[in-house]
């Protein structure tokens, strides 16, 4: 159910004519006036006499937990990372190809140092050899502010020359998934890896490696520069801490909005500025297509790490769609099963087919509800990797909350 915005189509065009085709270089803060502002004492001190575990205990206490997705908490795996003899390595998630998801671009747009910052102290705590930075290539901006900013690290003396490797990837969604970046970092086809062993234990060339999201990094900065009270002081609907939830679909004003972990897609909706002139609320996507679909009835769910289990879903990387009446459920959960289609590595039997066969199942006029539950089971089951086992969420929840349309 796309809609085409035909101003947005226009304004492409008219760039194009323009020759306006390079990346929109936006206003960021750069190195020089980062470090003016006492950017990267923390991390000098850190390596002149800090304690890793003491940065550890704050980053725990601050209740930080992975902001890719998975929501593992962030300090507990550098402890799993330092179990293991060196060499060490250190990847970020810089993919961030979760649909509807660009609170990272957000971020490395504006105060791609936070981001820095934060990951030569997650490196300095792992005693990392070498960073590598996994990111989208579909980011030209981001890519050069990056770019730009190593080199003005290396200029400084605070990083030796190709410490941090900055790598671009390809476009594959399965990239994201971390055991699949991994291997693309080693040159490999990203085909995600059976588990155990852990990343933490044997990752890029086999050696124990530390991945973090880019945000969760950001968050590690302001940790250590602010205390943990940066997250965990604020509290909302019983949930502690703060979530940037990336919002698109039919509200006023799409973008990325720094609230309490605790808001639900009430509160979403209004920092939005409310729903777009016309639309009545009817469905949204808690966070990325393999969340599904909630109706808008469940208006009174905290939108946080856990709180959705009990209705079958999860927070992922909070990218939060809005639905309106002009949409269909129905639409949507077919448009999310052709995406995980395209996107199924083809590593594993029971992703590759049961994609394809749903996609035809939910093709037909009226759901054959019974063998789609069976396929849905034997995905989440048997499949290899998180793309497999959640792709059935659309499925299951629309037959769940939008019956009347299947
Ligand atoms: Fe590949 Fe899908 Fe299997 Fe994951 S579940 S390994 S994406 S085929």
């Amino acid at each position: 159910h796309h809609h085409i915005d035909h101003a947005t189509v226009e304004k492409v065009e008219v760039a194009i004519k323009a020759g306006h085709t390079h990346a929109h270089m936006p206003e960021y803060e750069s190195f020089d006036s980062y470090a003016a502002a006492g950017g990267y004492e923390t991390l000098k001190e850190l390596r002149k006499d800090g304690d890793w575990e003491a940065v550890q205990d704050k980053v725990l206490s601050s209740g930080l937990r992975g902001l890719g997705g998975a929501g593992f908490p962030s300090g507990k795996k550098w402890g799993f990372v330092r179990a293991n003899q060196g060499p060490r390595y250190m990847a970020v998630n810089g993919d961030e190809g979760e649909p509807g998801t660009f609170k990272d671009r957000h971020y490395l747009e504006r105060v791609p140092h936070l981001f820095l910052e934060g990951m030569l102290i997650a490196a300095w705590a792992v005693e990392a050899e070498k960073v590598f930075i996994y990111m989208r290539d579909e980011y030209p901006a981001v890519l050069e502010i990056l770019a730009r900013e190593i080199k003005a690290l290396e200029n400084a003396g605070i990083v030796e020359a190709g410490y941090i490797d900055l790598r671009r990837g390809a476009g594959a969604y399965i990239c994201g998934e971390e055991s699949a970046m991994i291997e693309s970092i080693e040159g490999k086809r990203g085909l995600p890896r059976h588990r155990p062993p852990f990343v933490a234990q044997v990752g890029i060339f086999g050696q124990p490696t530390l991945v973090h999201n880019v945000e969760t990094l950001h968050w590690v900065t302001r940790i250590c520069r602010e205390g943990p009270e940066v997250l965990s002081g604020t509290e909302l609907n019983g949930r502690k801490g703060l979530r940037s939830y990336s919002v698109s679909g039919r509200v006023a004003q799409p973008g990325v909005y720094l609230l309490a972990a605790g808001s639900t897609i009430t509160d979403v909706i209004a920092a939005a500025g409310g729903m777009a002139e016309g639309q009545v609320f009817k469905a949204y996507q808690p966070g990325g297509p393999s969340s599904g679909l909630l109706p808008a009835s469940m208006d009174d769910v905290p939108l946080d790490f856990d709180t959705l289990q009990p209705h079958g879903t999860f927070i992922g990387s909070a990218a939060v769609v809005i639905l309106s009446e002009d949409d269909s459920a129905r639409a949507a959960a077919l448009n999310m099963l052709r995406f995980f289609e395209d996107e199924s590595c083809g590593q594993c039997t029971p992703c590759r087919v049961g994609c394809e066969k749903a996609v035809k199942l939910m093709q037909a006029d009226s759901w054959d509800t019974g063998l789609l539950e069976e396929l849905s089971s034997a995905m989440v089951d048997a499949s290899i990797c998180g793309l497999g086992q959640a792709a059935p969420n659309p499925i299951r929840m629309v037959m769940k909350h939008f019956a009347d349309e299947i």
